[in-house]
């Protein structure tokens, strides 16, 4: 579609929409001969539906008359054939260009802003002593230049809506950018073109510029630009901004406090509800301003329940996990201990001893420090257990374990070597050391009163002390455990409760 000037467009009688006939009969009636009163009735009474919307509004609340008005003889009367013919015209451009032919433009939510704003502008009029009869036509129709460029250039009226989407332009600068000029000056010109007065084209061109305005129009510009922000409340997005801007024009340029604002736009919401009936328009679900901050605040109550009962949830299931993870840590620990240590005494088992023992030769070699190991085993344990019972040799066996655990340091170890024998690994411990720590077991032991049913018996071991001899390497292990049994037989076979030194071959 080629791109039209607004010249082309006002004089494109195929797209642009001519007044119906009843329109121009109505704004001729008015120019002609303005006290005719019955012209004016016989024209508004020739369309029933017509006539029928006019009686219907003359008796809302909208004029709040004392009266029934039951004739358009008597609503002319009552109201003056200026505010009946702005009335007329306001129905029958409504219904003109309220054909839903258009997929990307919603005629239906067009014209409920368009008749929300109007509603507004004849309330802000009033609230501020300047009412006038076609302040409500005026803003009703301030926007039809969007109406009459989507009629005429729909493809590209459609581009204005994805440039204000994507830059964030408003209407105008959207609208500028693509046709080099705006909707403002479209409805401008369309409704001088249709005969309407200049009071209400004028207004128009100037209602979304804030300089240069003429005096005479600035007024009305301004309503009408307020006008659209308090219809944007309804029924656009962002509304806290609108609901600065007009808070900030009403109250500065006019004095208004906060609650005669918020009074006058809960206003706008129950008088556009039943203008727009009138109109046959679909008002949705529209509410004044404060049942919907009430509604918003309520939902926002909700939501700090949930956001609290969520926070709750987060905190207990964290503290779940917690817990869980400390189960885990125990349930590992348990695990860990299981395949690591002895069940009756609580030391090393005999397989976490091989480990041990291959990383500290690994240290000892890699250090070249010095390893002693130190191997025992309970004298007479047989004769124990044969006279005493198998708890009794258990119990001694937890006592011995206990001492060595004692006498040891912290960096020694000690494990269950078998049944009745122990091993000390000794890092950093050389064979005069091991034979100390050897000899001071011994001694405990031998000192240890342990308790058997009622009496206590005394027990003694035997050990065998060796080192590691660094030059056989890294593999000397099998030779390092040989050297110091070999120790530990020789201190049997040789009277036992005695330590026994032997040097490791390489
Ligand atoms: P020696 O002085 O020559 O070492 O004599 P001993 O009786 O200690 O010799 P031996 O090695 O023949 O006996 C070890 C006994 O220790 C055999 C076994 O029944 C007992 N024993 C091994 N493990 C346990 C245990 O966990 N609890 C108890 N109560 N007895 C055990
Ligand atoms: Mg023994
Ligand atoms: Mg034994």
């Amino acid at each position: 579609m080629p791109m039209k000037s607004i010249e082309e467009i006002l004089n494109d009688d195929v797209k642009l929409p001519s007044l119906p006939s009843i329109a121009l009969r109505i704004i001729e009636a008015v120019k002609t001969d303005e006290a005719s009163l019955s012209e004016m009735a016989k024209i508004v009474s020739s369309d029933p539906a017509l006539a029928a919307r006019v009686l219907k509004i003359s008796n809302s609340s909208f004029y709040s008359l004392p009266q029934k008005v039951d004739s358009i003889q008597k609503a002319l009367t009552i109201l003056g054939t200026e505010a009946l013919k702005n009335i007329a015209l306001s129905f029958v451009i409504v219904k003109m260009m309220q054909s839903d032919n258009g997929e990307g433009f919603n005629y239906e939510v067009f014209w409920k802003r368009a008749v929300t704003s109007a509603v507004a502008a004849d309330l802000i009029s009033n609230a501020i002593k300047q009412k006038s009869d076609d302040i409500f036509i005026t803003a009703l129709l301030q926007d039809i230049g969007i109406v009459v460029l989507y009629l005429c250039m729909s493809d590209e009226y459609l581009k204005v809506f994805d440039e204000k989407r994507v830059s964030a332009a408003s209407v105008v600068e959207a609208e500028k950018k693509i046709f080099g000029f705006d909707h403002p000056e479209v409805s401008t010109r369309v409704l001088e073109k249709w005969g309407l007065p200049e009071t209400i084209f004028m207004p128009i061109q100037y209602h979304h510029k804030s300089k240069n305005i003429p005096e005479n129009v600035e007024n009305k510009a301004r309503i009408l630009w307020l006008a659209d922000r308090m219809s944007s409340v309804y029924h656009g997005a962002r509304c806290a901004e609108k609901m600065k801007d007009i808070n900030r024009t009403l109250g500065r340029t006019y004095g208004f406090s906060e609650e005669d604002i918020n009074q006058l736009i809960d206003e706008v919401a129950g008088k556009s509800v039943e203008i727009l009936s009138y109109f046959e328009i679909d008002a949705g679900n529209m509410k004044p301003y404060s049942q919907l901050l009430l509604e918003a605040n309520e939902e926002l109550g909700k939501l700090n329940v949930s956001y609290e009962q969520l926070i709750l949830e987060l905190k207990r299931s964290k503290e779940t996990a917690e817990n869980l993870a400390m189960e885990l840590k125990t349930a590992n620990e348990k695990l860990r201990d299981l395949a690591t240590k002895d069940g009756l005494t609580g030391i090393f088992n005999h397989r976490y001893f091989q480990e041990a023992l291959d990383r500290e030769i690994s240290r000892t070699i890699r250090y070249q420090k010095p390893l002693s190991l130190i191997l025992l085993d309970i004298d007479h344990f047989k004769k124990v257990n044969d006279t005493y019972g198998h708890p009794v040799g258990d119990a001694v066996i937890k006592v011995i374990s206990a001492i060595m655990q004692k006498t040891v340091r912290e960096s020694d170890l000690v494990a269950r070597y078998g049944g009745e024998e122990f091993a000390a690994i000794l890092p950093e411990t050389d064979l005069k050391g091991a034979a100390i720590l050897a000899e001071r077991v011994r001694r405990a032991v031998e000192a240890i009163d342990i308790p058997a049913n009622e009496q206590v018996i005394k027990a003694t071991i035997s050990l065998g002390v060796t080192t590691y001899n660094l030059a056989a390497g890294s593999d000397g292990k099998a030779a390092l455990i040989a050297a110091a049994d070999k120790g530990l037989y020789h201190s049997k076979e040789s009277g036992r409760n005695k330590l026994s030194i032997v040097n490791m071959a390489v």
